[in-house]
């Protein structure tokens, strides 16, 4: 048999008394039987906690036991590195540990003390009469009343990270399979002692993300994949009315929230379809309105995507002065209108020749000026129609209606200013069933106009427009593809913002408002549906809206 480097065992037994056996007797093998028992303890003691301290209280209760050991300790670095002092034991009472806290054992003395410094294991049959001991502790060894020590460091990537000792009521020899589960036990505890570590600095930088989070001026909730609530932090608490601990962990179905209008508000809002990264607006029902924006961010670990997160912005403030802003531009566009009107009439009364024949020059000019006036009107409309958005007064009336008839009408409505451009204009009915969507017609119409009118205006002669459907998981999609002039890059961001242009738009078609795709997300929003789009610069674009299917019942 090997034997492990013991040259720091002072024993008391002689030569002869050690060969006693060759053969290990019953009462060994019963005792090596009961070590080994006390390993599967320890072991299972170290995959189960994660407490430390509770770790080394486990194994060494299990060791200690199994031994039929006085006393069993751990012993820990002081701040300082330069002592040790009993941070886990079994069999010891209280006292010698708040002791040993107090009057921590210099490195490199004691058994212990020898034991980490060296990084070896130290024993001694009769602490009691070994020379090693330093006579002024003898009496404190004798009133503990113990004889037998081994003392081995805890070591962990050639690192000591502490200490563990055994004691014994009398004089003990240790043997090999003693030592050898000793040292097993004692390289347990350091993958404890690390693990727990490792634990502790990450439960402390987890409370660190947590306070912080907790501490974010936005709302703050996070899903798992099945849409249950994993997070809901202070904000939200605040913005939706509602405890974390009333929505963590639970996955709401509608019928749960219909009686409570703040479980309601959070319903609709974890419900709001979203494409990632983008925004969306949300009014709370109830005494206390809110509106706020809602994004949606997608949380991934390192290999795929775990759960979601959206953050809620309080915008109430900003979206009162946009009210202010919207009132004034309604009033000013309502004034516009009457003498955009009466101007129209009087150029329609030139056109026609109702005030004297025209000459071919005064009817170019005429002309000019109506179409002018035309989009002079268009412009004021699409104002009116801004505002009233942005007043929330752009009144929905839902039925459950055929989004496939509503976009064919459309499309017939279209056919004839494709045809003027040459256009390949195709209308492709889907090869499924889609079941009638809660829609508001009119409304959606002028969104899936806008749509088609841009994909017209956008695309040059001789182009290939399509419309067509799409089935997806939980949505249904309506999409509008071009093989027009895309869209840059740099400029993707700012689409169906209010006003803007990509600077190829104004180049290729300057009649424009830039503000169609605003109104139409809009609208499409209103119907708890998405506008996305997805594009390449002069290959064309594709602009599409999901729309939520209704849930099987
Ligand atoms: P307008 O068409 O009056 O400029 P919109 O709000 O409808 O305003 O569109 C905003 C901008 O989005 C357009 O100016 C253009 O830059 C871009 N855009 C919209 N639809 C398309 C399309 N089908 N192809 C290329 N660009 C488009």
């Amino acid at each position: 048999m090997k034997k492990l480097p013991l040259e720091n065992l002072t024993t008391t037994l002689d030569q002869k008394e050690r060969q006693t056996t060759k053969y290990i007797s019953q009462q060994k093998y019963n005792a090596q039987k009961r070590m080994l028992s006390a390993l599967k303890k320890t072991s299972e003691a170290l995959a189960l906690a994660t407490d430390a301290k509770l770790i080394l209280e486990k194994i060494a209760t299990a060791l200690g036991k199994s031994l039929g050991a006085k006393y069993v300790n751990f012993w820990e670095f002081t701040p300082d590195k330069k002592g040790l002092f009993i941070t886990a034991a079994y069999g010891m009472q209280r006292q010698y540990l708040v002791q040993s806290k107090k009057h921590p054992i210099t490195l490199g003395t004691a058994w212990v003390g020898r034991a980490v410094a060296t990084k070896k294991v130290w024993a001694t049959s009769d602490v009691q009469t070994d020379p090693k001991l330093p006579s002024s502790w003898l009496p404190a060894v004798k009133k503990q009343a113990y004889h037998g020590v081994l003392c081995l460091p805890l070591m962990k990537k050639g690192e000591a990270l502490g200490g563990m000792c055994i004691y014994y009521k009398q004089i003990h020899e240790f043997d090999y399979f003693e030592m050898a589960l000793a040292t097993i036990t004692a390289n347990q505890a350091a993958t404890a002692m690390a693990n727990a570590k490792l634990f502790s600095e990450l439960l402390a930088e987890k409370n660190k993300t947590i306070a912080t989070i907790q501490s974010l001026k936005d709302g703050l909730i996070i899903y798992d994949l099945g849409g249950k609530v994993m997070f809901f932090n202070h904000r939200a608490e605040e913005y939706l009315w509602l405890r974390a601990k009333d929505v963590i962990g639970k996955n709401f179905a509608e019928k749960d929230t219909e009686q409570n209008v703040y479980l309601k508000n959070f319903y609709n809002i974890s419900k709001i379809v979203q494409t990632e990264y983008s925004s969306k607006e949300f009014t709370t029902d109830g005494p206390q309105k809110l509106v706020l924006e809602i994004t949606q961010v997608p949380i991934n670990d390192q290999y795929q995507k775990i759960g979601v997160m959206q953050i809620l912005r309080d915008i109430t403030k900003e979206k009162d002065l946009e009210i202010m802003k919207s009132g004034f531009v309604a009033t000013a566009s309502h004034q516009l209108r009457t003498p955009l009107s009466g101007t129209k009439w009087a150029l329609d009364l030139l056109a026609r020749g109702d005030a004297g024949e025209l000459n071919e020059e005064q009817k170019s000019i005429v002309n000019k000026l109506l179409t002018s006036n035309q989009a002079l009107i268009n412009l004021v409309n699409d104002l009116l129609d801004i505002s009233r958005i942005d007043e929330g007064k752009f009144g929905y009336e839902f039925v459950a209606s055929d989004l496939i008839k509503l976009a064919q009408q459309l499309y017939e409505q279209t056919k004839n200013d494709a045809a003027r451009k040459n256009l390949n204009y195709i209308f492709m009915p889907p090869d499924f069933k889609l079941p009638p969507l809660k829609l508001d017609p009119a409304k959606l119409a002028i969104a899936i106009r806008n749509l088609l009118d841009n994909a017209i205006k956008y695309t040059p002669d001789k182009g290939k427009v399509t419309i067509y459907f799409r089935l997806e998981e939980k949505t249904a999609a309506l999409l509008v593809q071009d093989t027009g002039i895309g869209i840059p890059e740099k400029d993707r961001k700012f689409i169906s913002v209010k006003f803007f242009r990509a600077p190829n738009a104004i180049k290729f078609q300057t009649e424009g408002s830039g503000l169609g795709l605003y109104i139409a997300k809009s609208i499409i929003e209103k119907h708890n549906a998405a506008l996305d789009f997805e594009t390449e610069e002069k290959i064309g674009s594709t602009f599409i809206i999901r729309f939520v299917l209704p849930e099987k019942k």
